[in-house]
């Protein structure tokens, strides 16, 4: 039978102008793909924040369903690695950008975009993760494999307070790093401490350029910041320091100098989650669930619901949230 479901949807008139509505769907308006999915969670990350409010032309073709990730379970499939009731996750693969995404009762998408939600975690716990938490596992897991552990020194995480930064702060922390957490909110001191922040630094002290080469300070580190924020700290890390950069918070532009990529041998790894390979997915997915300490993930939570997102949306990109929004649905 096909089903009704309620979802975002953003149309663009003529003159360029976006519009978002909550509307009533038919299940066979859904684009093509073998698995239909019942979403219960999806999440508002940055990139969504974006689509939603049009800041910046992540959507590709509208009408679009945003939302770039969910968790839920299959109803229909017509590939036989799954079945009717198998728990899924999705993130990325152009999701809410180029393919209708998560902030929707259902979904329809193509088998090998989908992950088995791990058995240990709820669908809300997966969300509550979220593609902020796969990409953060995703740069700890890049710092390692290029030789940075806990004894080679400390880790510094921007955007600390931001979904991406509070579960790399959380994660780091589990895995016995020292972390210093750099934040633009020195509200949110007690809580980045008990997430695990062994120091806290402020990010105005990273906005203005530094020398080529600063003290050395930090083995390792995890950005979400980009612009000048990323620059200093590539001029601050100590000898053979790796750097990851996943994201854009204070701007696309790198204005660096190769001074400690020359001088100190430090290494810039790119963090993308959306097309990164599935054997990476499921490692990522799978240290998830034995990493996370629920109670704490709980704290990063703010639930909401699909028709409170376009308000969301825009209290995100005016960095009034803190950790993860969780979108419930239905
Ligand atoms: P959030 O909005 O949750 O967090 C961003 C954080 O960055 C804020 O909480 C704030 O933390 C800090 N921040 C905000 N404005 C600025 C600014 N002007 N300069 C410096 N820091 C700022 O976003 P997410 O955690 O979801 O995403 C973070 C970034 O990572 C985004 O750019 C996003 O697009 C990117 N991303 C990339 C992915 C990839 O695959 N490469 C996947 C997921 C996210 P505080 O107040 O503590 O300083």
């Amino acid at each position: 039978m096909d089903a009704d479901f309620s979802a975002l949807v953003i149309e663009r008139d003529e003159t360029g102008r976006q519009e978002i509505a909550l509307r009533q769907m038919a299940e066979s308006a859904l684009p093509g793909g073998d698995v239909t999915v019942r979403v219960e969670y999806s999440t508002l990350n940055y990139k969504d924040a974006l689509a939603i409010t049009g800041q910046a032309p992540v959507i590709r073709q509208f009408p679009m369903i945003p939302g770039i990730d969910f968790a839920g379970t299959v109803t229909r499939c017509d590939d036989p690695a799954l079945s009717p009731g198998d728990r899924v996750i999705l993130n990325g693969w152009g999701l809410g950008e180029k393919h209708w995404g998560g902030l929707a009762g259902m979904a329809r998408v193509p088998a090998a975009w989908l992950v088995p939600l791990p058995e240990t975690l709820s669908s809300r716990q997966a969300m509550a993760i979220g593609t902020a938490g796969y990409t953060a596992m995703l740069s700890v897991m890049a710092l390692e494999r290029n030789g940075i552990q806990p004894e080679t020194g400390p880790v510094i995480v921007s955007g600390a307070s931001g979904g991406v930064g509070s579960l790399a702060v959380m994660l780091l922390s589990r895995l016995g790093y020292r972390v210093e957490a750099m934040t633009g909110r020195p509200a949110h001191t007690a809580w980045l401490r008990s997430l695990g922040a062994t120091a806290i630094l402020d990010r105005a002290l990273f906005t203005s350029p530094c020398k080529p080469l600063a003290r050395e300070q930090w083995a390792g580190a995890i950005d979400t910041a980009g612009g000048q924020i990323l620059a200093n700290i590539c001029a601050g890390m100590a000898a053979r320091g790796v750097v990851t950069a996943c994201g854009l918070a204070a701007g696309m532009e790198f204005p660096a100098t190769v001074a400690p990529f020359i001088l100190r041998g430090i290494s810039l790894i790119g963090i993308d989650s959306v097309y990164c390979p599935r054997a990476l997915r499921l490692e990522a997915w799978k240290r998830l669930s034995d990493l996370v300490d629920q109670g704490l993930l709980e704290s990063l939570v703010q639930e909401i619901g699909l028709s409170d997102a376009p308000a969301a949306a825009r209290d995100l990109l005016e960095g009034r949230c803190r950790g993860r929004l969780v979108v419930a649905i239905g």
